[in-house]
């Protein structure tokens, strides 16, 4: 990878459209290849709507090669290598991303639509991921068991084996990482998919892995579609453990896919994520984190605080507040760090789009925003105006959906029950947040809301170490932290009679 200035990089995509030397094979076996049927697809920047590169489009023959040399990496000079030896090749992995995280930044931001500042996060927060998996490889020890003098007992954590990563398209990096990183650290070997509207960060990061070192195989990454190269990866019986990061639909589809070969699996389906403010918090800070909560990443992340569950007495004024700082954002082409970029793709703007139209029609009061737009400055791209729907009630179709878009809405709740009511009222459970200078009542909250992960006076509090994952229809399993190790292992336990000389 070629290293250039921050704004060379942008002035490049920026006047080309476009970046040269990006990757456009299947990495398999530490060489780049063409799809086995010469299939290839575009991909588009959303914030002109234009193609502006061309990737491998595989199926389940690249699929197969994957896992093979997958397989094979399993036995090679991978194994021989010992956890803090691992734990040094992640760290080059983390400091080779930070050397190339401007490159890396900008393609994200072409390829997603997400804007250049986001972007540079969440490389960031990659490079993060690998350096604390990078410090684990070495601590992930197992236990000894006492059983008396009489015996040992012990338990081992083996890599898993072969696993699979089928990644998202709205944070294909850090999603990638997220994964990868504590496969690797766990001595497992990969082959990861990624979205077909966002496949090439994932295609850099597996060149960055052989530049810092990895044998060839350890880390493979074929591109495609879902229906089939996702589908062939998640159905292989060469694959001993699938991560997978997406819709409900999908999710189920995975589920179905690895029954026959009882291969475990982690789903993470996204929420739609409460965020309940009491009376008595610092409102400032509160508005503040409710509009980053839906509004970052133009509300495609699967923990947005979609739902704003709100104290009846403090609602109008807060809601008011909102509407102003909403309104004042300004959207534009990623590069150009506005505050909110582009919707990842057309089919996805339409989908959010009918989602405000249905609610109007039903009557809901739609209190800023609800219209698709484009950059102000080229009348290109794929962008929906920050939007907040107001007074919704339970059964709403937009209260019980994921919309995964810039699309706030507003619950109201008279006491603490039916704020856990209204919390709890979805089918999914993946995150909630709480705003209150009550501690005793935060805590409360956080034990009676069914999340997988809860923030107080903070919403997306954490990072790596906090362990992250979804229950009910958000999905099953734990990511991040040491909990995502465990994942990647399998737990062997060993006991044994040992003798012991009879005492004098
Ligand atoms: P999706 O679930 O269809 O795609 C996610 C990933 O799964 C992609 O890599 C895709 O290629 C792959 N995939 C698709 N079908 C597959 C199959 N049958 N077998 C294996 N892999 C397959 O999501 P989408 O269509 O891109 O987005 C639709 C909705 O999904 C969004 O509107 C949003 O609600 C949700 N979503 C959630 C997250 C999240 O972080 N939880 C991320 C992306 C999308």
């Amino acid at each position: 990878m070629s290293h250039s200035s921050l704004s060379a990089l942008v002035q490049e995509a920026r006047t080309t459209g476009t970046l040269s030397g990006l990757p456009d094979g299947h990495l398999i076996n530490g060489l780049r290849l063409p799809s086995q049927n010469g299939g290839r697809m575009e991909t588009i920047d959303p914030g002109t709507g234009k193609a502006f590169a061309t990737f491998a489009a595989g199926d389940a023959a690249d699929i197969d090669a994957a896992v093979a040399a997958a397989q094979a990496a399993l036995t090679g000079p991978w194994r021989a290598l010992t956890p803090a030896q691992r734990g040094r090749l992640l760290l080059q992995i983390a400091t080779l991303i930070r050397s190339h995280g401007e490159r890396l930044a900008v393609v994200e931001s072409l390829d997603s639509g997400k804007t250049l500042t986001e972007a540079l996060g969440d490389i960031a927060g990659a490079a993060a991921t690998f350096e604390y998996y990078a410090g684990a490889c070495d601590k992930h020890h197992g236990d000894s068991i006492p059983l008396g003098e009489n015996y040992l007992a012990y338990t081992i954590n083996e890599p898993v084996g072969v696993t699979a990563h089928i990644i998202p398209w709205n944070y294909p990096l850090s999603s990638a990482a997220r994964g990868i990183a504590p496969a690797l650290a766990a001595g497992c070997t990969v082959v990861a998919k990624p979205a077909e509207q966002t496949p090439l960060t994932a295609l850099m990061l597996a060149d960055i892995c052989l530049e810092a070192g990895l044998p060839p195989g350890v880390c493979n990454v074929v591109t495609g579609t879902g229906r089939q190269a996702g589908a062939a990866l998640v159905r292989h019986p060469g694959v001993h453990h699938i991560s997978f990061t997406g819709s409900v639909p999908t999710g189920i589809d995975v589920m179905q896919g690895a029954a026959p070969n009882v291969t475990r699996l982690v789903l993470e389906l996204g929420g739609k994520s409460p965020v309940v403010v009491l009376a008595d918090c610092d409102i400032d800070a509160a508005v503040s984190n409710v509009l980053g909560g839906i509004y970052e990443n133009a509300g495609q992340i699967c923990s947005a605080g979609s739902r704003l569950v709100i104290d009846r007495t403090i609602h109008a004024d807060f809601v008011e507040r909102l509407v102003k700082r909403a309104s004042a954002m300004t959207l534009g082409h990623g590069l150009r760090r506005p505050d909110m970029g582009a919707v990842n793709s057309l089919p996805h703007l339409e989908k959010i789009a009918g989602y405000v139209e249905r609610a109007r029609a039903r009557g809901v009061s739609v209190r800023c925003g609800g219209q698709r737009t484009s950059d102000p400055e080229t009348g290109q791209g794929w962008f929906y105006q920050p939007t907040i729907l107001d007074q919704l009630t339970p059964d709403d179709e937009a209260i019980r959906e994921e919309i995964f878009g810039p699309v706030l809405c507003v619950q109201t709740f008279s006491d603490l029950d039916e704020a856990v009511a209204l919390a709890n009222g979805t089918d999914f459970g993946l995150v909630a947040g709480i705003f209150t200078r009550d501690f005793s009542r935060a805590h409360q909250l956080a034990r009676r809301i069914d999340a997988g992960q809860v923030y107080i006076n903070e919403y997306f509090a954490g990072g790596v170490s906090v362990p992250f994952g979804g229950n009910r229809k958000s999905g099953f399993g734990r990511e991040k932290g040491l909990e995502a190790l465990r994942s990647y292992s399998k737990l062997k336990s060993v006991a044994a009679r040992i003798s012991c000389p009879e005492p004098p």
